[in-house]
């Protein structure tokens, strides 16, 4: 069974105590005894930020680090539209895949909600998702779970002449420009230390570290030996059209139009074992013409700057422990990545289930390693 914690919730006009006080993590009860137990979370992006920061507050009692080779602004997070919604991975129970969401979205919600939703670069996004066919499933799995999720009205569509059937729903955009320093913050004020260092292979942190939290991304390929891990290369604009109030997706997934805080994020490409960083000018021609053929006024928009990110992609996120035999030593590594073009979505969710999976950890360590 997979563990959850409850998150303290507060009124949305309630003044906050501290700046984080409206969602942290609730302190686990009656694992003092492993005080001092080290832990090292590797990775910088929104997943390993994420596991480090419910780590760091629900075991307060633990010594928590967490080291990478990059940080914001040079992650892949960074440039993710973070917009939340998700495709179903196929060999996860969907029940799973639904507290996933769940948890992330209550946990953004209530930062959208509260004061500190500026500069955490959390916002509410209303728009629809658009096809040019009529889906097999019309309600995805996490229909209920977003806001006012309906079907499009005929007069809605009228204006998407080449697409038959959509969808209309409040969520969430979390810009991790803005998130990721945002969660930094609160995992110093939680107690954790931060280190720049890439990390050739986890034998390095073996005498260090009772338990490795391996939230690397694409880093896993190399890091976990994981060749089911690839590339999933996507390219975005930011453009400024302040007038754009409403998201605009089309199914496939391709050709997204998400109005943030301070731009709009266009695209896309989704190009699996493409490893290119550079900005292809011929693909940008592409998006501005895609997504000005669904919001004509796109053409007008300046454009502010061109990105491009590899999504960490894997048949199925793996969010699981293994006992590593690491220069002799039997050390828990509870293993993190893998959520492809979901992993802002999904962040919070997984994060929870890694630190379920540490606590496993601590519970079956042999004591004198807990002292
Ligand atoms: P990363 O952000 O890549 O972080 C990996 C971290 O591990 C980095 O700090 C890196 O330095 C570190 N690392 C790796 N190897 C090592 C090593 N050997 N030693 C030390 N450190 C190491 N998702 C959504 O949910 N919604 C969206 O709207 C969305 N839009 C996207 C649009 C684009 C164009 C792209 C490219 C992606 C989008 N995504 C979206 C997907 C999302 O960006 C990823 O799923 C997410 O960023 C993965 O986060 P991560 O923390 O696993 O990886």
């Amino acid at each position: 069974m997979w563990l959850t914690f409850p998150l303290q919730r507060s009124t949305a006009n309630r003044p906050s105590v501290t700046r984080f006080s409206t969602c942290r993590v609730a302190p686990v009860r009656g694992l003092s005894s492993m005080k001092g137990v080290r832990v090292v979370v590797v990775g910088a992006g929104v997943v390993g930020f994420s596991t480090a920061v419910c780590i760091a507050e629900a075991l307060p009692f633990c010594s928590v680090s967490l080291l990478a080779e990059k940080f914001s602004p040079d992650t892949t997070s960074d440039g993710a539209a973070g917009i939340l919604f998700a495709a179903e991975f196929p060999d996860i129970p969907l029940e799973r895949q639904r507290r996933w969401f769940k948890n992330s979205f209550d946990h953004l919600l209530d930062i959208a909600q509260s004061r500190n939703s500026p500069e955490a670069g959390v916002m509410l996004s209303s728009g629809w998702q658009i096809f040019k066919d009529v889906p097999a499933y019309k309600k995805p799995f996490w229909s209920e779970l977003v806001i006012g999720f309906r079907s499009m009205t005929d007069a809605e569509l009228k204006r998407f002449p080449d697409h038959k059937f959509g969808q209309a729903f409040t969520t969430i955009k979390c810009e991790c420009s803005s998130y990721l320093p945002w969660l930094h913050q609160r995992f110093i004020k939680a107690g954790g230390q931060v280190e720049q260092r890439k990390v050739n292979s986890l034998q390095e942190l073996s005498n260090a570290y009772d338990v490795i939290v391996n939230c690397s991304g694409l880093g896993s390929k190399q890091l976990a030996g994981d060749d089911e891990v690839h590339p999933v290369r996507g390219q975005v604009l930011k453009v400024e059209a302040p007038w754009l109030k409403h998201f605009i997706r089309d199914g496939d997934g391709k050709t997204y139009i998400y109005p943030g805080i301070h731009s709009v994020t266009i695209g896309g490409t989704r190009q699996e074992g493409d490893w290119r960083l550079h900005v292809d000018e011929g693909e940008a021609k592409s998006i501005v013409e895609r997504c000005g053929a669904l919001e004509p006024s796109v053409s007008r928009a300046r454009v502010l700057s061109e990105w491009v990110g590899l999504r960490p992609g894997r048949r199925n996120p793996r969010v699981e422990r293994e006992v590593a035999q690491l220069r002799g030593r039997r050390v828990p590594v509870v293993h993190n990545y893998g959520h492809g073009g979901w992993g802002v979505t999904l962040a919070w969710g997984t994060a929870l289930d890694a630190l379920g999976l540490v606590r496993m950890c601590l519970h079956e360590m042999p004591q004198r390693a807990k002292l």
